[in-house]
């Protein structure tokens, strides 16, 4: 199979920051295999098909959202901060899932694979555009813990907190002595209140 030329993602991903960076590159090249593993088309996600659950924000998650289509605006972006160069692409329909991640080995490939450069950084820049996937990434067939459905839950259903009153959607209130809870009233929040600083 032909290599694919990967600069227009490259180019995506980049004008969202400042830079290219070699974590942009590795978004890239994974969303890249992963499209290619599903049979989606690079850079779409049509019928959102695939959701993707990157293992940490930054660079890198730019460079699988233009590679793979996957956004948060679609609800096929999750972030599961493990502070690793990684993702897991779960096929909604069939629960099939795939985690690819750097090998463990790229650094020592990257430079090997550009001796003429020195500097470490550019050298990761370089060879992760051009390393064969066979080096640069190593694949697994997964296992999700949550089923997908659940993750994705109905996106269309409304509740309110009893406690609150603001309205809960996409069925992630929680039931606590039959009352319906929102995450924050049911102590499971990520936040405290200090004060409330509008009228009510
Ligand atoms: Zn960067
Ligand atoms: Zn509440």
């Amino acid at each position: 199979m032909e290599a694919m030329d990967i600069q227009p993602f490259l180019e995506r991903s980049s004008a969202r920051h400042d830079h290219l960076c070699p974590r942009q590159v590795l978004g890239v090249r994974i969303g890249l295999l992963a499209s290619k593993i599903f049979g989606t088309p690079p850079g779409e996600n049509p019928g959102k098909r695939l959701l993707a659950i990157v293992e940490s924000d930054g660079c890198f998650s730019d460079g699988i959202e233009v590679a793979t289509g996957c956004t948060l605006g679609h609800r096929r972006l999750r972030l599961q901060d493990y502070g690793k160069i990684a993702a897991t692409f779960v096929e909604t329909q069939t629960n099939r899932a795939v985690r690819i991640a750097p090998r463990v080995d790229v650094r020592e490939s990257a430079y090997h694979c550009t001796p003429q450069e020195k500097r470490h950084y550019y050298a990761q820049l370089q060879a992760y555009q051009i390393l064969p996937d066979e080096e640069l990434l190593m694949v697994q067939e997964v296992a999700m813990i949550e089923p997908v459905k659940h993750i994705l839950s109905r996106p269309g259903v409304r509740v309110q907190c009893s406690a609150c009153g603001e309205e809960i959607i996409n069925e992630r209130e929680l039931i606590r002595d039959g009352q319906i809870l929102c995450m924050s009233c049911a102590g499971e929040g990520y936040y405290s209140l200090k004060a409330n600083l509008s009228n009510t």
